[in-house]
C-alpha cells in the first residue's frame, strides 16, 4: 500500500494577516492511497503555528511506507498535517469502497446539512454592521466577528450595533485571537453582558488555561478555545475547565479520526465542538465537512472558508448556500479522484 504524493499551491484572494505574518498562498500536498480495493485521497496543508512546516510535512509524508501503520504507530505525531492527509485518504477509501458518503461511515446518524458561520473582519462599527446585514441577507444565521484590534469598549459597541441590526434570532460569536490579557477580557465581557453572544473565542494567550477558566467563572458569556489547542492537548483544556466550546481544526489535530476522538471526550465533559479549517483546499475542506456532519451537535461550523482562495484544486461539490453546507451524496469525500489526482 503506497502513498502517492503531489505538491500544490493555491493563491489567496487577499493576503491574510496572522500572528505569524502575512500568508499569500496555501501550499501543501495531495496524497492518494490504494486501500479497501479503491483509491482514497487526502490533503496536507500545513500552517506553521498550528502544524509542522511545509518541508517537515513533505519529509513526514515521504517517510510513510505503510499508511495504516503510520497512523497507528505514532510516527506522524509531530506532523499533524501529514497525519491528516493519510488519515483522510484512508477514511475516503473506506467510504468509497462502502459506496457511502464519508460522514455516513463515521456515524450512521450523521447530518445531511448544517449551518456555517460567516466571518466578519475587524473593520469599524459601520462597516461591521453592513457586513453583518449582508451576511444575514445571504442566509447566514451565525456571525463570527473579529475583535481585539481596538479598545474592548469599542468592540463591545460594534457587537451591540450588530445585535441591534440583526435581531435576536441570529447567533453572534466574537473571536479575539488571543489578543487580550485577563483585565482587558474582563472589561470586554462586562461591556457585552447584554449582547447575548453565543461565545467569546480565545480572549487570552494560548497557554493561559487558568485565565480562561477564571473568565468562565466570572462571566455568563461562554468561552471557546481555538489557538490553545495548538499548544495544549484537548484533554488538558477540558480538564482545566477552560472552555465551553473547543474549536477543532482537523488539519491541526491530525485528521478526522482525531477530531472525532476529541469531540467524544468533549461531549462527555459537557463541552461543545465547532469544526473549522486552516484555510484549506477543497479536499481538506470536504474532509472537515464530513467530520462536522458526523458529530451529534448540529451547531454552526466555521467551514465557509473557500472564498478566501483564488482558485482551487477542483470544483467544490459543497458550496455554501443560504448559510448552510450540504453533505455531497456521492461516495467518500464526494469528489472524483481524477478531478484532483490523475
Ligand atoms: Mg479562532
Amino acid at each position: 500500500m503506497e502513498l502517492q504524493i503531489r505538491e500544490f499551491s493555491v493563491d489567496l484572494r487577499q493576503p491574510l494577516s496572522t500572528a505569524k505574518g502575512d500568508i499569500e498562498r496555501r501550499e501543501g500536498f495531495l496524497v492518494a492511497v490504494d486501500a479497501a480495493g479503491t483509491t482514497g485521497i487526502g490533503e496536507a496543508t500545513p500552517l506553521p503555528g498550528w502544524t509542522e512546516s511545509l518541508a517537515e510535512c513533505g519529509d513526514a509524508l515521504n517517510s510513510v511506507s505503510d499508511p495504516k501503520r503510520a497512523l497507528a504507530d505514532g510516527s506522524l505525531a509531530d506532523a499533524p498535517a501529514a497525519r491528516h492527509a493519510v488519515s483522510l485518504a484512508l477514511a475516503d477509501a473506506r467510504a468509497r469502497a462502502a459506496n457511502q458518503p464519508l460522514a455516513t461511515t463515521l456515524d450512521t446518524d450523521s447530518h445531511t446539512s448544517f449551518p456555517v458561520n460567516s466571518t466578519l473582519g475587524d473593520a469599524g462599527l459601520e462597516s461591521t454592521v453592513e457586513a453583518a446585514k449582508t451576511a444575514v441577507s445571504q442566509g447566514y444565521e451565525c456571525l463570527k466577528v473579529k475583535v481585539g484590534a481596538r479598545d474592548p469598549s469599542e468592540d463591545a459597541d460594534r457587537l451591540r450595533a450588530v445585535r441591534d441590526a440583526v435581531g435576536s434570532g441570529v447567533s453572534i460569536r466574537a473571536d479575539a485571537n488571543a489578543s487580550w490579557d485577563r483585565w482587558t477580557a474582563d472589561r470586554f465581557l462586562d461591556a457585552v453582558a447584554d449582547v447575548d453572544l453565543e461565545y467569546l473565542e480565545q480572549p487570552l494567550p494560548a497557554t493561559e488555561l487558568d485565565g480562561h477558566a477564571v473568565l468562565r467563572r466570572l462571566h455568563d458569556t461562554p468561552i471557546a478555545l481555538d489557538e490553545s489547542l495548538a499548544t495544549v492537548s484537548p484533554k488538558r483544556a477540558i480538564a482545566s475547565n477552560a472552555a465551553d466550546v473547543l474549536v477543532c481544526k482537523p488539519m491541526a489535530l491530525g485528521g478526522p479520526d482525531r477530531v472525532r476522538d476529541v469531540a467524544a471526550r468533549a461531549r462527555d465533559a459537557g463541552v461543545g465542538v465547532v469544526v473549522t479549517t486552516t484555510i484549506d483546499a477543497v479536499v481538506a475542506r470536504l474532509g472537515a465537512l464530513h467530520v462536522a456532519a458526523s458529530l451529534p451537535d448540529n451547531r454552526a461550523h466555521g467551514l465557509a472558508t473557500a472564498s478566501f482562495l483564488d482558485g482551487d484544486l477542483a470544483d467544490d461539490p459543497a458550496p455554501v448556500r443560504d448559510g448552510t453546507m450540504r453533505v455531497p451524496d456521492a461516495p467518500g469525500l464526494g469528489i472524483d479522484v481524477t478531478d484532483v489526482f490523475d
